[in-house]
């Protein structure tokens, strides 16, 4: 990556990110959890990391969110790790659905029962059941505690006011987990597996946490500040492959079109994105457009991805 780059990134991102912030008015906060409603609407911040150390941010990089969907990510990741790619894939599939991440309409087709993909709620949900460990509590510490290696930040932790909230009002997931427990794809208690996948959406962090997630898979799972390796390369294959076919919804096509590089958002406004081999992205605008992705984050990360030529197609 380029020193050029880099300078001529923290020069102009300030002035980018403003024009970016001006898309905010075009969407809106989520509020089907209660909880995430309190955001402002106008917010707009970008951490991007390098492997050198250096790291260049502006606006509201500090705020917290809560991860939700970006967690899928890293859940998939962990329940690959535990039980490998063969007996994932025996409960969810690999594919696209071109529907809201939390349709109901596509769990039948093409796979009976099964989930299509593990960034759709349904796929997230039975993620989040094979996650090894003894109780939910168990399950739910070994994602934390994986989530804080990945950020370098021992300070992670749930938003329960947000946990909460969603555990009150999730009955959309709800139905979805005992539709795939009546399938026969759950195996435990719906609520110990929907606790589980409300409580890591619910991992509170800021823009720098994700970049630093997101430097980890852009660098083929080893952590470039200290040479760590945490994920098996292979594994971050398959979840940057998601990223690309699912990540951003089903604006998934036209993100691949617009930015080409993986990325993944969560309706809390965060977006995780990567340059291979180069950049660490986090992203918050909690206004949403119609596809439930950042208005002004999705405009900016373009902004990036055009100026700096980031599109891997
Ligand atoms: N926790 C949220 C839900 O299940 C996550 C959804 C999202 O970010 N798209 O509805």
């Amino acid at each position: 990556m380029s020193i050029e780059h880099m300078e001529q990134m923290e020069t102009l991102l300030p002035e980018w990110l403003e024009t970016s912030r001006l898309r905010t008015g075009q969407g809106e906060v989520a509020s089907y959890i209660p909880e995430l409603a309190k955001a402002a609407r106008d917010t707009l911040g970008v951490f991007v990391a390098d492997s050198q150390g250096k790291t260049i941010a502006a606006g509201d990089y500090g705020i917290p969110f809560t991860m939700q969907s970006i967690s899928k990510v890293f859940t998939l990741i962990l329940a690959l790790m535990d039980h490998g790619e063969e007996a994932v894939f025996y409960n969810v599939g690999k594919e696209p659905t071109g529907d809201d991440f939390n349709s109901m309409i596509k769990l039948e087709l093409v796979e009976p029962g099964i989930p299509f993909n593990p960034l759709i709620n349904a796929g997230a949900i039975t993620v989040s059941s094979l996650i090894a460990g003894d109780s939910p509590e168990d399950k739910s510490q070994r994602i934390l505690q994986f989530f804080r290696k990945l950020a370098g930040n021992d300070g992670l932790d749930y938003n329960m006011d947000v946990y909460h909230s969603e555990l009150e009002t999730g009955d959309l997931n709800r139905s979805l987990a005992y539709f795939l427990k009546q399938n026969g794809v759950l195996k435990d208690p719906v609520e110990d597996v929907l606790s589980v996948y409300f409580k890591h959406c619910s991992i509170e962090v800021n823009c720098a946490d994700l970049s630093r997630m997101a430097l980890v898979l852009a660098f083929d799972g080893v952590d470039p500040c200290n040479g760590e390796k945490l994920i098996p390369r292979r594994y971050v294959q398959i979840a940057k492959t998601f990223m690309v076919t699912c990540g951003m919804y089903n604006a998934s096509g036209e993100f691949a079109i617009d930015v080409g590089i993986p990325a993944k958002s969560g309706v809390s406004g965060g977006i995780l994105a990567l340059v291979p081999g180069q950049y660490g992205i986090g992203v918050v605008g909690p206004s949403l457009n119609s596809k439930g992705n950042s208005t002004a984050g999705v405009h900016l990360l373009e902004r990036l991805s055009k100026e700096f030529s980031w599109s891997l197609f």
